[in-house]
């Protein structure tokens, strides 16, 4: 089992690990920040060491990475590994953004439900369900989204049990996918706007995100509507 130094905390990006398992090509670590993509959001780049980490995936409760030309480590060394902060914080951000996103869509904008989250190292793409989703009411969406960044709410994380999931019906992920029953459950709460399931990193305050701008809004289907947002400076 892998420590998730980046639920521990999303803003660390540096550590030091020991090789607990490999097959020469692939290497699993006691710890890492390194991310495996999952819920919409990509998996970190980074080094370990010297050799640079060109995959991460999550097999149950491990992190296992692949790293440029074979695996270049034992059972047992020690690692010191770093991910590409720049384009992590990026991701944080607009991850953090498609909830604030999600949590203004569901409460005052009559979406049932989403259908889609992806989030890119400079964009991030929403799908949900509207039935009319013109101009005017992007830029309502825009503004109210801006509202919460700018009010500085609270972002937190809580690991919990599947047995207290069971007793709040209403926890759903904002990809609109079931959460992966086999790992360990996550809420990220947006203090008084959004509670969600959820595996990714954060910001701590809706305040880091910075501007929200809809860049593109397109109909896929009668109800079935897409914006693509990106996040300016703070
Ligand atoms: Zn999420």
């Amino acid at each position: 089992m892998t420590r998730f130094l980046f639920w521990e905390d999303s803003y660390r990006r540096e550590f030091d690990a020991r090789v607990t398992w490999t097959d020469g090509t692939e290497i699993i670590l006691d710890a890492t920040c390194f991310f495996a993509s999952s819920g919409g959001q990509p998996s970190d780049t980074g080094k370990l060491n010297d050799w640079t980490v060109t995959d991460v995936r999550r097999v149950g409760n491990d992190v296992v990475h692949t790293l440029q030309n074979g695996a270049h480590f034992s059972e047992g060394d020690a690692v010191r590994g770093v991910i590409d902060w720049d384009r992590r914080y990026r991701i944080m951000r607009l991850h953090s953004a498609c909830h604030v996103m999600s949590g203004v869509l569901l409460k005052d904008f009559d979406v049932r439900k989403h259908t889609g989250i992806q989030i890119y190292d400079d964009r991030a793409r929403m799908d949900f369900d509207m039935e009319k989703l013109d101009q005017t009411t992007a830029e309502e969406i825009e503004a109210a989204a801006n509202r919460i960044v700018t009010e500085g709410h609270e972002i937190s994380a809580k690991i919990t049990s599947w047995e207290y999931v069971e007793t709040e019906p209403d926890l759903k992920t904002v990809s609109g996918e079931r959460y992966d029953r086999s790992s360990v459950p996550r809420i990220l709460e947006i203090a008084g706007l959004d509670r969600q399931l959820d595996g990714g990193t954060h910001v701590s305050n809706t305040r880091e995100i910075g501007r929200i701008r809809i860049v593109r809004r397109e109909n896929k289907g009668r109800s079935n509507k897409r914006i693509v947002l990106v996040v300016e400076a703070p």
